[in-house]
């Protein structure tokens, strides 16, 4: 892509100009000047200019005469969130991936101008201000002008008035959906009527849409066989890609519509202190990822099932994928819930050659945090009996942190911290040391909830997937020319780590059955008990180590229904589920 960079109005100082190493709502580093080249300065008369390159982002223009300009070539083969993708069939255009921008000019209103390749009729969508030109668009700042995706395409064009509730009269924002897919026309409104019933449903969440600027939420959805999954909330607009076409992905897709339009509201108005500003220049650091991220996953499922586009089982299996990780992971012991949320910039997109020990000491910010959603809502609802719950929190923080806004467009002059959240869960429960507990214990402590007991209410229970099964623990493995190799950390506690098998071991036996396979060892495994104890053979850089040990109790679990298990729900059960799953 040629991009050309005008900054007119220059102090007398050297410009500093940069690319951005991080994008908003993105946590670890990307280092976008690496696909720049071309690069070719001049002044307002077109006199060149020659930069001085003080590091691998910036180029430092002195000598000018007020105006700068700039003119590069990037490269970007990238259609996701985060990335700039040029092709044959788009510009997906990341601004934070594409445009220079120079410091202390931060404040400053941008205008950007696209340039249709010849031959094509391609148009733009885009949360940036519209203007009297179709190609023509303006920013307020540079904040909200890197958290303005724009697809340059040639994708159809959905809209429709966001449903209100009764008795407001305020003007409905008007939702667009901006599809570039390679489906038919037919599979469009399908997906397009998905998408109104969870905007509907998180509107009744937070009890209020937010005041998208020009009263306009545009979703850019790019279901491509070469795009990248992925899913980034901005503003007024979120980035969708995926591989899945809407003809049989629609459900899937859908989720990640729920997940990103919550955002919405929570992350990008109901802001945490820590990621306001974003920060251009640095990764940005956040305690709060847990509830910024975390909670918008487990209010995603819960949306779609209260939109009903998901069932309480399909519900089920997403919660207890969470649920088992943080009840079972040894990894709670040494990193709380904020500890977690500081590691994004070494997990969200990142990448790295090195070995890690993430297995035993590190458990996504989402997974944690939607643990945390469904227990602080389920926590929340048994001590108020079922008056209160997460939503009354969620509606408590719009009210108090994003619905205030900013002066400026952009920012939000109102950002939370830990201990804002605490006094929110006070004020809506009633009861500031139940608050208090719960942060200090399940949040920024080492503390697991107890899940058995808090899912008792709505008529679900925690059990075994496969009761009186032996096990190694969890064991990633994998297996080349009759040799079974552990492919991972063994986790802290299990019987495999006991036995003292690491990374890269490879099992030979359990007591005199010879392994070779992972089939072969289940084969093994389901000839004991729980507590039998075995002698596990395993070379170990070539040497072969034996050790004995009592075998675990299998540790797959899901949450069930009661009436699954031959149960009968009570009025209670079936008023809590209502509560909890009934559209609102
Ligand atoms: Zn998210």
């Amino acid at each position: 892509m040629q991009v050309e960079v005008v900054f007119p109005d220059v102090p007398t100082a050297p410009l500093q100009v940069r690319m951005s190493r991080t994008s908003p709502g993105r946590y670890a580093l990307h280092e976008f000047s690496k696909n720049v080249y071309d690069v070719v300065v001049t002044d307002g008369a077109g006199r060149p200019l020659s930069p001085m390159r003080p590091n691998l982002h910036q180029w430092d223009v002195a000598g000018h005469d007020g105006t700068v300009r700039v003119r590069y070539r990037i490269f970007g083969d990238r259609t996701d969130g985060t990335y700039l993708g040029v092709d044959a069939t788009h510009a997906h255009i990341n601004m934070p991936a594409a445009l220079m921008w120079a410091r202390g000019l931060d404040r400053r209103p941008a205008q950007v101008t696209f340039e249709r390749p010849a031959g094509t009729s391609w148009n733009v969508a885009t949360q940036l201000f519209p203007t009297d030109n179709s190609m023509v668009f303006t920013a307020p700042n540079l904040q909200f002008l890197f958290d303005s995706p724009a697809e340059f395409g040639p994708g159809v064009l959905e809209t429709f008035a966001a449903p209100m509730s009764d008795g407001d009269s305020r003007p409905a924002p008007t939702i667009r959906v901006a599809i570039h897919h390679a489906g038919t026309a037919a599979d469009v409104a399908p997906f397009v009527d998905g998408v109104r019933r969870i905007v509907e449903q998180a509107r009744r969440v937070f009890g209020e849409y937010p005041a998208f600027e020009n009263g306009t939420y545009t979703f850019l959805a790019d279901y491509l066989p070469w795009a990248s999954g992925d899913g980034m909330e901005h503003r007024n607009s979120t980035v969708l890609t995926s591989r899945g076409a809407l003809a049989d992905s629609r459900i899937d897709l859908l989720g990640t519509v729920s997940h990103e339009f919550i955002h919405a509201w929570n992350v990008e108005r109901i802001r945490p202190r820590t990621l306001e500003p974003f920060n251009f220049e640095d990764a940005n650091v956040s305690g709060e990822l847990w509830l910024a991220e975390g909670v918008t996953s487990y209010y995603d499922d819960l949306l779609m099932t209260r939109a009903g586009l998901i069932e309480l089982p399909a519900l089920l299996s997403d919660l207890t994928a969470v649920v088992s990780q943080v009840t079972q992971s040894p990894a709670t012991q040494y990193r709380s819930a904020e500890d977690m949320s500081r590691m994004a910039p070494f997990v969200d997109a990142a990448s790295w050659i090195d070995r890690t020990n993430w297995p035993n000491t590190f458990i996504s910010y989402y997974v944690y945090g939607a643990a945390l959603g469904v227990g602080l809502d389920f926590s929340i609802r048994e001590k108020t009996g079922n008056v209160k719950s997460l939503d009354d929190v969620m509606r408590a923080m719009w009210q108090r942190h994003g619905k205030v806004g900013g002066r400026e467009v952009g920012y939000v002059d109102a950002p939370y911290t830990a201990a804002d959240v605490r006094d929110t869960i006070a004020e809506v429960s009633g009861d500031a040391a139940f608050a208090a507990d719960l942060m200090r214990r399940f949040v920024q402590g080492h503390e697991v909830m107890d899940y058995s007991r808090l899912l008792t209410q709505a008529g679900l229970a925690m059990r075994s997937r496969f009761p009186g099964r032996a096990s190694l623990g969890v064991l990633q493995t994998d297996q080349s020319a009759g040799a079974l190799r552990v492919s991972g950390p063994t986790r802290i506690g299990s019987a495999a780590y006991l036995a003292g098998i690491d990374v890269d071991d490879v099992i030979k036996a359990v007591d005199t059955q010879a392994i070779g396979t992972a089939e072969q060892l289940d084969a093994a495994l389901k000839t004991f008990r729980p507590g039998d104890r075995v002698t596990v053979t395993f070379l170990r850089r070539g040497r072969s180590v034996k050790a004995e040990v009592p075998l675990d109790q299998d540790p797959h679990i899901d949450l069930v229904t009661l009436e699954s298990t031959g149960g009968t729900l009570s009025g209670a059960h079936k008023a809590f589920r209502t509560s909890w799953l009934a559209g609102k």
